[in-house]
């Protein structure tokens, strides 16, 4: 049963304010201290950068190149520990880098990095190809200048289960988590600590205060709204970066490949996900409001297509083969002097009288910024031990069961990797048939059942965009799949018909403006719709447009 608002208690030891993975990573962690914690986001968990990410969990060889290299050494370790603890979800990547005569970075350069990252993680896995044999194994790379390719492993991961897991593991651990909710204030005493928040639903427009002495800020690019930096100098910079999601059959790469980009020299990169392939990335400053919905534009479709030209000229891959696109908001701090990529992706913390604010870092690290939240906010909390680092950060579950049910190894483990224990109460309560793939994905239409029943799921976008991913990797946001959506979940969500239309309509008009293809869409209207705090319940905001 989903807690609403109504139902929740007054008093809390903590309460963490943001559902992307800053704030599911610490709330999963305060759940082993024996802590009574309530997080709120003001969206759905995921809506904002952490499901519209590259998805990698890497080391980050460019931090080396700038010298980063406790970051890179952290993500590293992350990258290893994550391997280990959650197979299916976080899974080991195999990456191309192609050396050219008279572009990117040199063989010595790449290897003297790559030895470095092999150090840290302890282990030798890269080697270097002849062109003979890379071409052999990438056959429509562009060979002209081609020397050879270096390969490397990385990791990736579907971003928003991992919030989901994270999140879901801490409720069924005692922890309380309310999605379109949001931190209106932060109530202090007359000395200024902190003593409660008020919160709100966006939707039903009710309010509560609560009590807390310690109030953890995670809401990444908008942290600066809840507690504005103390640094003169050192401001979030707001980045959004772009991507494009192809169809395997038009970009075959099983591995990814990172490349130099022709116009300005930044590494991009494809590599296949979840049965497509996404290309990416852009990285620009983002000057639109923060509540409207990031979307990519026809400049940065331009520029992805013009490197997918120049690494697969053969290829001739047009913006119109794309399947969808999705665009996300770094939260860099930045003292304004670098260009974009050049920008730290370290964190912050930040401590003020109870008050608690993290932001900047990356998704890879979520578990080491979970720890340094815990650590600033420990003075303001009941006196409790930080948990152990050397524990697993997920409840570890490897049972397969043994009954057939046709299901593959591969199906199994990605199952245990997005829901961890409950895979298997997934495949119990699912009907035979809908243990099958959507096609064109690696999602089961059980899935869908359960995630709309177990995971707060209060909109079809929520259920279609971010508990499974079916929205980005079917051909228009899964148009043709709707009928058979509803009539799966509809048993487990309490919606009337007139409810229906409306869901189906709104989840269209968001997947349109959000996730298709600019310049290859038709018209819309002209307007943006504003996904501000109340995506369906009728308060829509409109801008207009300025390109
Ligand atoms: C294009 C791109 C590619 C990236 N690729 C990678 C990658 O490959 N690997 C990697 O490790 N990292 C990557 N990153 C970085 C990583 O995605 C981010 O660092 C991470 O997702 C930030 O998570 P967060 O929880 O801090 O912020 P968010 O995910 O944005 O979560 C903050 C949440 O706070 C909520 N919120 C805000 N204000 C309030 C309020 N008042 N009340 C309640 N809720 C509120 C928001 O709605 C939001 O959901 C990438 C980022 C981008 C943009």
């Amino acid at each position: 049963m989903t807690e609403t608002i109504k139902d929740i208690k007054k008093n809390w030891d903590l309460i963490i304010i943001g559902g992307g993975i800053t704030g599911a990573g610490i709330f999963r962690e305060t759940v082993r201290m024996d802590l009574n914690v309530l997080l709120v986001e003001q969206q759905d968990f995921a809506w904002g950068t952490s499901s519209r990410s590259s998805k990698l969990v890497h080391g980050g060889l460019r931090y080396l190149k700038e010298g980063k290299i406790f970051l890179t050494r952290d993500s590293i370790k992350e990258r290893e520990r994550l391997l280990k603890e959650a197979p299916g979800l976080v899974e080991s990547l195999g990456f191309w880098v192609p050396v050219y005569k008279d572009r990117g970075p040199g063989k010595w350069t790449l290897e003297a990095g790559l030895s470095i990252y092999d150090v840290i993680a302890k282990k030798r896995q890269h080697k270097f190809y002849d062109v003979q044999e890379f071409v052999k194994l990438v056959p429509h790379i562009d060979q002209k200048g081609l020397t050879g390719a270096f390969h490397f492993f990385d990791a990736q991961v579907d971003d928003a289960r991992l919030v989901l897991r994270l999140i879901t593991e801490a409720i069924k651990s005692g922890g309380h988590a309310l999605n379109y909710t949001l931190l209106e204030t932060i109530d202090r005493n007359d000395q200024g600590q902190v003593v409660g928040v008020t919160i709100k639903d966006v939707e039903t427009n009710e309010t509560k205060v609560l009590s807390t002495s310690a109030v953890i800020n995670a809401t990444g690019c908008w942290a600066e709204k809840l507690h504005p930096s103390p640094k003169k100098n050192l401001h979030l910079r707001p980045l959004r970066g772009g991507h494009m999601i192809f169809p395997a059959r038009v970009l075959p790469v099983d591995q990814a490949v990172s490349f130099i980009h022709p116009s300005d020299n930044r590494a991009v990169f494809m590599f296949p996900w979840e049965g497509a392939v996404i290309v990416g990335t852009t990285d620009l400053d983002h000057k639109e409001d923060l509540s409207i919905e990031p979307v990519i534009t026809e400049e940065e479709v331009s520029y992805l297509t013009e490197g997918l030209h120049a690494v697969f000229p053969s290829l001739d891959i047009s913006p119109k083969d794309c399947l969808s696109t999705i665009a996300g908001v770094r939260p860099v701090l930045s003292e304004g002097k670098l260009d974009p990529s050049q920008e730290s992706r370290e964190h912050v913390v930040w401590v003020d009288k109870g008050l608690v604010t993290i932001t900047g870092g990356k998704l890879t690290t979520f578990r080491t910024l979970a720890f340094d939240a815990l650590k600033a906010a420990k003075p303001f909390l009941p006196p409790v031990e930080l948990p152990d680092a050397v524990e697993p950060g997920f409840t570890q579950s490897s049972m397969i069961p043994k009954q057939d049910l046709g299901l593959s190894p591969e199906t199994w483990r990605n199952l245990l990797g997005r829901y961890g224990e409950h895979a298997n109460d997934l495949v119990k309560e699912a009907a035979l048939q809908d243990l099958k793939n959507i096609p064109g994905t690696r999602t089961l239409w059980a899935e869908l059942p359960y995630a709309a029943k177990n995971e707060n799921v209060r909109h079809l976008a929520d259920l279609l965009l971010r508990r499974v991913r079916i929205g980005l990797l079917t051909p228009n946001g899964g148009r043709e799949y709707l009928g058979r959506v509803r009539k799966l979940v509809a048993p487990v969500l309490p919606w009337d018909r007139k409810r229906w239309k409306k869901e189906i309509s709104d989840y269209l008009d968001q997947w349109e403006y959000a996730h298709s293809i600019p310049g290859v869409k038709p018209e819309y209207n002209g307007k943006v719709k504003t996904l501000y705090n109340n995506v369906s319940s009728g308060i829509k905001k409109l801008f207009n447009l300025k390109s």
